[in-house]
């Protein structure tokens, strides 16, 4: 079976983690710190703050914005169930605004048609490894006086224009074991603005700055120095991770340009993608459906996901909530009964992607 992600931990790591078990300081300490500079040169931002995980970075970005009850955050209707709950945890409204097929990601006209006079902040999803079209929703968000959080779990390194992915507003990270950087669960918030991470820091650690001094209501959303020691080692191997993704992504590519009945992905002018997922739909031009070339990937030992299955509010919990709003989004509603990602990371050998190759060309009977 060739898996659609591993985990695989060096040395480096080990010792790092030895270091950590020896030193007496297991809980957040020095190894958070040093995660947190190494982070932030990453993405090229002044400020990175480590939290427990992708969904209480989302939540902790949200709550320095300091949202009150009726404000709406709008986000992309194709994303993992995390941005929209940390939506309703923060005590926000969610709305959303269609994606385009071409990235995945909300489509900026969309966005800027779904603000609306109660919309405070626009939560853009770097999806898949593929960063949104930044250069036209940092304006918006701009012009609009609006927040900006970007969901940037997915996309550690991307760029547009030549900027990280993450640094345009607040930009926050999952770190969660299928994530190209991972500490087995744990998240980053970043930002340029030295008083929102100062913020930050203190609502992660119970409103506390000095012990028992108390500035506001927090929360205990604190990563580990033993998952920091993890993460460190695979800060400096991370650009030649995404650069094996990169050559994976394009194996693939070449591999499947003349299969009728696939579209392909493609890292778009002016974007760095750092293929998390490589992910193709599934047209009406091939002879069977989604679900049973998936079916045929899993019989030839191909391991492949449906990311995501359903538009994100399109399920019972939702459905009659009073703070989500299911605006229409006919592409998303669409890529959802297409889409399918296949092995990518970079782990795999190119017998594996060939492998891989042959299994998709056959399912779609190419
Ligand atoms: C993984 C992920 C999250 C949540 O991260 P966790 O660390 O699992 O809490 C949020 N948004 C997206 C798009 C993700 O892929």
């Amino acid at each position: 079976m060739i898996p659609i992600s591993v985990v695989k931990l060096d040395e480096a790591a080990e010792r790092l983690a030895v270091e950590v078990i020896r030193s007496g300081v297991i809980a957040q300490g020095p190894m958070v710190a040093r995660l947190e500079r190494e982070f932030a040169d990453l993405v090229g931002v002044e400020h990175a703050v480590a939290v427990n995980n992708g969904t209480t970075a989302l939540v902790a970005a949200l709550q320095v914005l300091d949202l009150q009850p009726g404000d709406e955050v709008v986000t992309s209707p194709f994303t993992f169930v995390a941005t929209l709950n940390a939506i309703l945890e923060a005590g926000a409204t969610a709305r959303f605004a269609d994606i385009r097929e071409d990235d995945f990601c909300v489509d900026p006209q969309a966005l800027a048609a779904a603000v609306g006079p109660r919309t405070r902040v626009l939560m853009p999803v770097h999806l898949y490894g593929q960063p949104a079209d930044m250069d036209a929703i940092a304006p918006l968000a701009e012009r609009h006086g609006l927040g900006l959080v970007e969901d940037t779990a997915q996309s550690l390194g991307a760029t547009i224009s030549g900027r990280g992915a993450g640094s345009f507003g607040l930009g926050t990270f999952s770190l969660y074991a299928t994530k190209n950087l991972t500490t087995g669960e744990g998240g980053m918030i970043t930002t340029n603005d030295a008083g929102l991470a100062d913020r930050l820091r203190v609502l992660r650690n119970q409103g506390m700055r000095q012990r028992y001094q108390y500035e506001v209501a927090g929360h205990n959303y604190r990563l580990t120095d033993l998952q920091a020691a993890l993460g460190i080692p695979q800060i400096a191997a991370y650009g030649e991770n995404v650069k094996r993704r990169k050559d994976n992504a394009a194996r693939l590519s070449a591999g499947l340009a003349d299969v009728p009945g696939l579209r392909l992905p493609a890292e778009l002018p002016g974007r760095s993608h750092v293929w998390h997922q490589y992910t193709v739909l599934v047209t009406d031009e091939a002879p069977v459906g989604r679900d049973e070339v998936i079916a045929r990937l899993t019989e030839r030992g191909v391991g492949c996901g449906i990311y995501y299955p359903k538009t994100v509010y399109d399920y019972d919990c939702y459905r009659d909530h009073p703070r989500v709003v299911a605006d229409p989004a006919p592409v998303a509603e669409d890529v959802v009964r297409r889409c399918v990602s296949l092995p990518v990371h970079h782990h795999l050998s190119d017998s594996d992607l060939d492998q891989v190759v042959e299994a998709v060309r056959a399912a779609v009977g190419a």
